[in-house]
């Protein structure tokens, strides 16, 4: 052996372990690389091409009215698919389907187009269909079951529902707002296919089910918001306005039994209508609200104490502040407090203005949620506009009495008179009643929510009466019922126009109140904007009460309320059995208003002193009917005699002398001061006080 020859062969094989090794080590190092590093990438690349996935849709949740009436439900429907693979011959596939579906052979296959797959052919079918085609059994034709939102009621409550896009997402009204609790979650099926089993059946697993999204019960009663929506349309019929809108709610609750406007539309056809007449107006539009807030007013100079109930004012048909006057509708005369709620006197709105502190006024407005939200749950509530005093002009008090300078919206109103209604509370309103999961595991229910009380009970009583009196005598009338009393006010607000001013033949038209009286089952509002018509008949009074009227009647009749007035013969029996009733609902009221009571604008204290008021110092009158009341009589120039006059006369007497006068107690004047013959140069303020007497008139 030459060790010459060997060398070289060592050095080969040398060479080949080598080579060999270091391709052993870059092989390995690429499976570490392929199977540790990047495992996750590939096994992700490995899948998407070995599985598709199908998302699977969830049932949305039913919407109910508070008797379970159904008002949005999902019903399903079916769409075809073919599965390429599996389809045996897809002529004879086609043409077997174009007997059932509404589409021709044809149309069939230029949806299928020579691709291969998991291809849609039709959707929405309803389930007769569905049925019709799986009774065919054609191998590779699957159905999938989706979802198609319907409300059977078509238009009922339809701006206040909402409906839901194509995609099953909410895009108006409650369907909007509580679009995640209806809507649930989609589930995820796993198809496995393509490279494996090329010809075995396309399998599909279910990785999650879908959960269908909560139900939920309204406030709503379907009947008595039928009935409100059916009457705005008579009125709507015959004063032609732009809009018109209604709210029902329980004041003990403040739970909405209905809630209607016009111009809607029919939730089934949702694309055929316009986006305006979507709006739920009683939330969203703001207006001046008028007369209806004078009752507020009222309020603070009552729980302050700085109005009695034998305070009196006088109107001579305007309001007078400096450099400015108030029209009123009228001139009232002698008026208590009662009277003037009753007439609507503004006169006495502009003295109670300047009796009272403009932040306790303020603060009675914020208090009852005027210039923010209600908190509904409802897409685009307005918050309404009130200003802060530092905002305020020298009118602004008197504005605010009368209703203006400040926007509010139906629904803001409809509280805020709850409180009235209920003894004090400002309620939070509420619209849902209940809500419960897809399998009823799971319910949430919600009760009355207080926020706070806002007026003394003994004030919330007496605000009803003077309310009372608006129908009973004042300018009301036409809102009162044969078998219930009835408290309300009127208001026409003249419109503002943009420029400054008000549009004097521009109105919303509103009345809005409660009843029975004495323990409110309901409190409603009625608002008509811009009604068209003869002018002169263009008042709250006669376009929204007689519609306030009928919907109020058919409401409490609804609802089972016992008469409280001139109980029919034959029913004797009814009157203890509505006292029963009565007590029952105020201990369960009570109960839930054993929460503490905010400190809040508390009544004061029973009120000392005189009963001041009221003719404030004016410029001398000029038309005649003003220059007849001065004290012509026997000393012109010198303070008249009114003693053992009754109120009425006395204060006709003096209201023609522009001084402020302060009546005190009712009866006869017993007592004047300055006293009779006093020069009038020489009085500021006259005073005088009256006795009850047996025969006095
Ligand atoms: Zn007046």
């Amino acid at each position: 052996m030459k060790p010459a020859s060997l060398r070289p062969r060592a050095i080969r094989t040398l060479a080949l372990f080598a080579v060999m090794g270091l391709v052993l080590i870059l092989y390995m190092a690429r499976l570490v690389q392929l199977q540790v590093f990047q495992y996750d990438d590939w096994a992700r690349r490995s899948a998407r091409n070995h599985q598709s996935k199908r998302v699977l849709e969830m049932k949305r949740g039913t919407i109910t009215d508070r008797n379970g009436l159904e008002l949005a439900i999902s019903v399903e429907t079916y769409s075809v698919f073919l599965f390429t693979r599996e389809v045996k011959n897809m002529n004879e596939t086609a043409n077997l389907l174009a007997t059932v579906l509404p589409m021709t052979r044809d149309q069939i296959l230029q949806k299928v187009a020579n691709r291969k797959g998991y291809l849609p052919i039709i959707q929405k079918l309803d389930r007769g269909l569905a049925q019709k085609v799986m009774a065919l059994h054609l191998p590779g034709v699957n159905l999938e079951e989706n979802y198609r939102r319907f409300y059977p009621q078509n238009s009922l409550a339809a701006n206040l529902l909402g409906f839901c896009g194509a995609d099953g997402h909410g895009l108006e009204g409650l369907e909007l707002s509580f679009d995640k609790t209806l809507r649930g979650y989609a589930g995820l099926a796993v198809q496995e296919d393509v490279s494996f089993g090329e010809d075995g059946p396309a399998r599909m697993r279910i990785v999650q089910p879908p959960m269908g999204g909560s139900n939920m019960v309204l406030t709503i009663d379907s009947f008595i918001q039928h009935i409100l929506e059916t009457e705005l349309a008579k009125l709507v019929d015959k004063f032609k306005p732009i809009d018109a809108t209604a709210i029902a709610m329980d004041p003990m609750t403040g739970e909405i039994l209905g809630m209607a406007c016009l111009p809607t539309y029919d939730l089934n056809q949702f694309a055929s209508s316009t986006p305006d007449s979507h709006r739920n107006r009683p939330l969203t539009d703001i207006y001046e609200p008028g007369s209806c807030m004078k009752i507020f007013p009222t309020a603070v100079a009552l729980q302050t104490g700085r109005v009695r109930g034998d305070t009196r004012f006088y109107c001579k048909g305007y309001g007078e502040m400096p450099n400015r006057r108030v029209k009123c509708h009228g001139q009232h005369g002698l008026v208590d407090i009662d009277k003037a709620i009753a007439e609507s006197c503004n006169a006495t709105m502009v003295q109670i203005s300047q009796l009272i502190d403009g932040q306790d006024l303020y603060r009675m407005y914020k208090n009852l949620g005027f210039g923010e939200p209600t908190g509904l749950e409802v897409p685009a509530e307005s918050s309404g506009i009130l200003y802060p005093p530092s905002r305020w002009s020298g009118f602004s008090a008197a504005s605010l009495c009368i209703g203006q300078e400040i926007a509010v919206t139906g629904l803001q109103l409809v509280r805020a008179y709850s409180a009235i209604a209920n003894g004090g509370w400002l309620m939070q309103p509420r619209i849902v009643k209940k809500l419960y999961s897809h399998n009823s595991d799971i319910q949430e229910e919600f009760g009355p929510q207080p926020i706070r009380r806002v007026l003394a009970p003994t004030v919330a009583h007496r605000l009803r009466k003077m309310l009372a009196g608006v129908v009973e005598g004042g300018t009301g009338r036409l809102a009162a019922l044969p078998e219930y009393t009835v408290g309300g006010k009127t208001s026409t607000a003249q419109k503002a126009n943009p420029r400054g001013g008000y549009f004097w033949e521009k109105v919303v038209c509103s009345f809005i109140g409660m009843a029975p009286v004495q323990e409110p089952r309901i409190v409603l509002y009625v608002a008509v904007n811009e009604p068209k018509g003869d002018e002169k008949t263009l008042y709250g009074g006669k376009v929204a009460a007689p519609a306030f009227a009928a919907i109020l009647d058919r409401v409490l009749k609804h609802l089972k309320v016992p008469p409280d007035k001139t109980p029919p013969p034959g029913l004797a029996t009814a009157t203890p059995l509505l006292a029963q009733a009565s007590a029952a609902r105020e201990v369960s009221f009570l109960n839930l208003m054993s929460a503490p009571v905010l400190p809040v604008a508390e009544a004061a204290e029973a009120p000392r002193g005189p009963a001041i008021v009221t003719a404030p110092a004016a410029p001398r009158p000029t038309t005649a009917s003003e220059a007849s009341q001065e004290p012509t009589e026997d000393h012109p120039g010198v303070l008249p005699d009114v003693r053992g006059l009754p109120l009425r006369e006395a204060a006709r007497l003096l209201a023609g002398l522009n001084l402020p006068v302060a009546y005190e107690g009712h009866g006869l004047a017993v007592a004047q001061t300055p006293a009779p013959g006093t020069p009038l140069a020489r009085c500021s303020q006259i005073v005088v006080r009256f006795s009850p007497q047996p025969s006095s008139p």
